[in-house]
């Protein structure tokens, strides 16, 4: 399966859109180990959706598409609070 760009940038969109959502919702984080803290959270919840037997899950796809948004939107947010700490 080759790369695809478009197929990329609308990922990308989903991610940022995540990150925004939960930022309206959320404080910044206050340290590294609460980015990681909550970085790991969804890691795990990925894992889990992973680890379903596709035949009694139907939804399994769905919800691993699910939490690899929110993998990738907390990985958003912690580079993006680290930018923030370090600029005046
Ligand atoms: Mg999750």
């Amino acid at each position: 399966m080759a790369f695809d760009e478009q197929t990329a940038v609308e990922c990308s969109q989903e991610i940022y859109e995540e990150m925004a959502d939960a930022s309206s919702k959320f404080p910044p984080f206050n340290s590294g180990h609460e980015g990681f803290a909550v970085l790991k959270e969804e890691v795990d919840e990925l894992w889990e959706a992973v680890k379903l037997n596709k035949k009694r899950h139907p939804e399994r796809d769905e919800l691993m598409r699910k939490e690899c948004i929110q993998v990738g939107a907390m990985a958003l947010r912690f580079l993006h609070d680290m930018k923030l700490r370090r600029e005046p």
